[in-house]
């Protein structure tokens, strides 16, 4: 195999808590068709994806759903297989952060840094929330140094970490980046990578003592590896580095990763110096892709619009759904999901100019030559000289993973075929005995430009471009071909299938039409969304201890909108607790009630006042707040104190 000719490349690895979503749909996509394409061009192709299983998050969804990491993971991963499947991606491995392959390459390029000093030991300082048992990065704070997932305040804390000496090769991978100024694209990024470099970059902390999840330390087990250091190395190791050096030396050389624009830091300046470290070739690039918004908005889970990538392949197709995403903006660049846009492709692109100029030609074929295809003495035209031309600018666009100029271009030889149909008249040509050679020329042009849209839409639509192959009467699938054993004119005598329309268009009133009438049904049935939490066992829950309680005295707390302070009487002590109910009463209401109250929750300080116990309230909530609530109380007089159960 020629060295020139090979291609590895890599998605970053998901993390595997993630629901899947449009962000992953489209890199893993467009990693897909640059790697299908490249393997019609002849290349030794590596397509490499996986999932990313350790961390706090893991162990915390785990231990709520009573499950090990480890099973939690197993069962998790597969969301992604899954969709990978649905989506057809032709990845050619997967890795997994818990597989032993990986592991054992993270532990030995560990202990390799630390036998050579560049891991060495020290104290890492941060921001810790202690009941969610995590640090938070001074970025992520809420207000006031708060957690931003419960709110509670931060304290700083110190634990002893294993540090990175990334510091020391800076001014190396600063030269490396002026010498190689498309290592990192598009040139935004190049940019932005090159003043935070210039900036100073201080030595990384990779090893953690608070978190059990994760890949030991070798030799210091009670750390395990921080959850970035072990995730990068999995585009190394799923390549042979320690096992199959040949493997390695084959397709390291080539490596490309494609990431979105949010992590290009880990992968443009961690990943580099750790490779620099270790004497490990850099990367040929990192291509760094945009994100996506949903009619205009930023998706979020609390808006409920992120778009579902089963769903939009479920309803529109599989095919219209890769080529809208890659069609739609300029690689690197923000886009804008939309269905209507998508239905407009859908329309024009696929079912106008690519589903007809397949029908028509099909019916010509078929109605002048009784489904054979025609030959003629010489079959070069405008058609066939412009066919080379285009693959030339798809090789370039490829090559930038410009996949909207490719496709731009692909459009333009489909928009010309259409137009040569019109310009040549074949049904006039039909009707004229004299003609039937130029009828032959016009037809055979119009096969072959057929086949060779199909060629081209392969990597992008390959089972559009299997179905159009079918048509054109002609064996195994694009994707396995070639594009170097293309031969203009070589489709004479074959015997074409009946047409079948492609793409269906849909109509747009109909389709608004269909929108209102779901969006009306799912708000007549709309009950408030129910979340249910993972089973518990009776012994779970009585260690939730309640008790019955009277509030004696209400306060408010100036800083807080939401939190009264409240003295509350258990019978056998007085307790201090705060409670976020203020927007529902007045103190006056409050004074005197008797409410049920979780008494042995973790004493936590709310707006500088700490809080010994939880009283227990319904609620109806919209968008995490709550719209309506009501307090607990006993139907009947009992003593204070008594337990609830
Ligand atoms: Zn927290």
């Amino acid at each position: 195999m020629n060295d020139d000719k090979v291609f590895y490349i890599t998605t970053p690895i998901y993390y595997v808590n993630d629901i899947p979503h449009i962000g992953h749909a489209y890199t893993t996509i467009a990693c897909d068709a640059v790697s299908r394409y490249k393997r019609m061009q002849g290349y030794d192709v590596h397509f490499l994806t996986g999932t990313d299983e350790h961390g706090q998050k893991i162990q915390t969804a785990a231990e709520a759903k009573g499950k090990t990491p480890q099973q939690l993971v197993d069962e998790i991963h597969l969301n992604f297989k899954r969709l990978w499947e649905v989506l057809n991606i032709s990845n050619d491995d997967f890795i997994r952060t818990t597989e032993p392959r990986h592991i054992k390459v993270v532990q030995a390029m560990f202990k390799k840094l630390m036998d050579q000093g560049d891991i060495y030991k020290g104290t890492y300082t941060g921001y810790y929330c202690v009941p969610c048992e995590t640090y938070v990065p001074e970025n992520a704070m809420g207000p006031n140094k708060t957690c931003p997932d419960c709110g509670r305040p931060l304290t700083i804390m110190e634990e002893e970490s294993y540090f990175f000496r990334g510091s020391k090769y800076v001014p190396e991978l600063i030269k490396f980046y002026e010498e190689h100024v498309k290592a990192v694209m598009p040139k935004i990024r190049y940019n932005e990578i090159m003043s935070f470099l210039k900036g100073g970059v201080k030595d990384q902390s990779v090893s953690r003592t608070s978190i059990k999840w994760g890949i030991p330390v070798p030799g210091d087990e009670k750390h395990v590896i921080y959850v970035w250091f072990d995730a990068l190395i999995n585009y190394a190791a799923a390549v042979g580095y320690l096992d199959d050096p040949e493997k390695f030396s084959h397709y390291w050389p080539h490596v490309r990763h494609m990431v979105g624009k949010d992590i290009i830091r880990f992968h443009c300046v961690i990943w580099p110096l750790m490779l620099l470290a270790l004497g490990i070739n850099l990367p040929v690039e990192v291509i760094a892709h945009g994100w996506w918004t949903y009619n205009g908005e930023k998706m979020s889970k609390s808006k409920g619009n992120v778009v579902d990538p089963f769903k939009m392949v479920e309803e529109y197709g599989l095919d219209p759904f890769r080529y809208f995403l890659l069609r739609e903006v300029p690689f690197g660049n923000d886009g804008d999901f939309s269905e209507l846009a998508l239905i407009g492709r859908i329309n024009s692109d696929l079912a106008n100019d690519l589903g007809n100029l397949l029908n028509r030609t099909l019916q010509m074929i078929k109605s002048y030559r009784d489904g054979v295809v025609p030959d003629c003495v010489n079959a070069e035209s405008e058609l066939s000289s412009m066919a080379f031309n285009i693959l030339d600018r798809v090789d370039e666009a490829m090559n930038n993973f410009a996949f909207d100029e490719a496709l731009k271009a692909i459009w333009e030889f489909i928009g010309r075929a259409n137009k040569f149909i019109d310009e040549t008249t074949p049904w006039k040509l039909a009707k004229d005995e004299t003609q039937a050679e130029r009828l032959n020329f016009v037809l055979l042009n119009l096969y072959e430009a057929l086949c060779f849209s199909a060629l081209l839409i392969a990597p992008t639509m390959p089972d559009t471009a299997k179905k159009i192959w079918l048509q054109l009467g002609l064996e195994g699938e694009p994707v396995k071909m070639l594009y170097e054993k293309f031969t203009w004119g070589g489709g004479a005598g074959k015997e074409i299938n009946k047409a079948e329309v492609l793409f269906p268009r849909i109509d747009i009133n109909e389709w608004k039409k269909t929108q209102e009438e779901k969006k009306k049904m799912s708000e007549e049935i709309k009950e408030p969304a129910i979340e249910h939490e993972a089973e518990i066992s009776i012994d779970d829950f009585k260690n939730v201890e309640m008790r019955v309680a009277k509030i004696i005295n209400v306060e408010e707390i100036p800083s807080s909108k939401k939190l009264y302070k409240l003295e509350v009487d258990l019978g056998y002590e007085k307790r201090t607790v705060c409670s976020g109910i203020k927007a529902f009463f007045t103190p006056e209401e409050l004074n005197g009630k008797t409410v049920i109250l979780v008494t042995n929750l973790k004493p936590v300080k709310l707006c500088g006042v700490e809080s010994n116990g939880m009283i227990l309230a319904a609620s109806v909530k919209k968008d995490g707040v709550s719209e309506q609530l009501t307090l607990l109380t006993p139907e009947k007089d009992i003593p204070l104190g008594s337990r609830v159960s």
